[in-house]
């Protein structure tokens, strides 16, 4: 099997695995119980909650554990938007954000609420001037991805979150899911970030809204007090554990694991080079997310064809369901290029010999493909 769609979700790392295993057994209480039982699983839970936080360089009191990022982005905006509601009706955002946040918008704009796009330049960013023009009284929140998950690419958060310490009113949510463990994240000037185990090697149904202290949330579930005031539930403490151990591991070594996805990301587009295809991906993409576009050729026709050879990519975000991308659409306004768009996507754990078959396979496909 190659497989190259660790963008959709990587496999679970053994040893986080086992670390699920061990606490699932031997850790049996409800960390919420007044009894041993209940004390031990609540610690454990509080030493990973300080791991995390101090991998993120964050509070323990900012994690809200979530089941993922669609919760975590859901969370983000309903939750500030309701609670916010009486200082202004604006959020701004982009179109290039998660089918977690750009399907929350006809709920919220049903509810009373307005969205802006921010404009991108030519490259795809953020167009700051842009950003800042649309800032007036009535803007409450401004979320922006990261690195967006068909394209890799990565937006200037870090500097956002500096331009709009200049507006106190204005909070800053960012979905970090396609950075956490591939690249480093500085948290400081974001209000409000999303992320998912799953996509660092850990269990799926585990995630975090990291929630900047000062800011307050209208709840999605109400209940019992938790691990916070902010999302009702049992603890899920061996989850919890192991997205500790996750994203310990994920970040360890990151700057040798960066330059070698580098190296491989550079080895796949030379070789895509020679081939019939467009690449979508720019110099502003993490090395992870390769993009391109097929010449006549539906993405979904090339991604079952390779299916057969046990090769697995994706055409676009396996949670977006149209007919084509709408990442490859914002950035090119082009129908034809965003129907026909792959993804392929690489970690440190890809290798040089599976991008060589992909490549093979691929142009294999482009010919016969087009001929029939
Ligand atoms: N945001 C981004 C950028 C993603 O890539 C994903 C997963 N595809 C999500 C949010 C949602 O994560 P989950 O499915 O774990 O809730």
């Amino acid at each position: 099997m190659i497989y190259l769609d660790y963008s959709a979700t990587t496999p679970v790392e053994k040893s986080v695995l086992d670390t699920f295993v061990k606490v699932t057994t031997n850790y049996i209480g409800n960390p919420n119980s007044l009894h041993k039982l209940g004390f031990e699983a609540k610690e454990l839970i509080e030493a990973s909650t300080l791991q995390i936080a101090n991998i993120l360089g964050i509070k323990p009191n900012e994690i809200i554990y979530t089941s993922g990022a669609t919760e975590a982005n859901n969370m983000a905006l309903k939750g500030i938007c309701f609670k916010y509601k009486n200082r202004g009706k604006k959020i701004i955002t982009t179109h290039l954000e998660h089918s977690s946040i750009l399907k929350e918008i006809p709920f919220l704009e049903e509810n009373g609420f307005i969205v802006e796009y921010v404009n991108l330049d030519e490259n795809g960013l953020v167009d700051l001037s842009d950003l800042k023009s649309k800032l007036d009284d009535e803007v409450i929140l401004v979320s922006i991805t990261a690195v967006n998950s068909e394209t890799g690419l990565r937006q200037p958060v870090e500097k956002i979150g500096e331009i709009l310490k200049d507006y106190p009113k204005v909070l800053f949510h960012s979905d970090i899911t396609q950075i956490i463990g591939k690249d480093n994240i500085d948290l400081t000037c974001i209000d409000l970030a999303s992320f998912s185990a799953q996509k660092f090697y850990g269990m799926k149904g585990i995630g975090a809204l990291i929630k900047k202290e000062n800011i307050s949330l209208e709840p999605l579930i109400h209940g019992g007090a938790s691990t916070t005031i902010y999302r009702s539930g049992t603890p899920a403490t061996a989850l919890i554990v192991s997205m500790a151990k996750a994203l310990r591991l994920a970040t360890d070594s990151l700057d040798e694991k960066k330059k070698y996805v580098k190296e491989l990301s550079n080895y796949l587009k030379e070789n895509l080079q020679s081939l019939d295809v467009v690449l979508n991906s720019n110099d502003y993409c993490l090395p992870h997310i390769v993009n391109f576009s097929l010449n006549g050729i539906k993405s979904e026709t090339m991604l079952h064809a390779l299916e057969t050879k046990d090769i697995y990519i994706s055409t676009k975000t396996a949670c977006s369901k149209g007919d084509y991308s709408d990442a490859i659409l914002a950035l090119y306004n082009d129908k034809k290029r965003a129907s026909t768009s792959l993804r392929v996507s690489i970690s440190n754990l890809t290798t040089k010999e599976e991008l060589t078959e992909f490549v093979k396979a691929l142009s294999s496909y482009l010919n016969s493909l087009k001929i029939s």
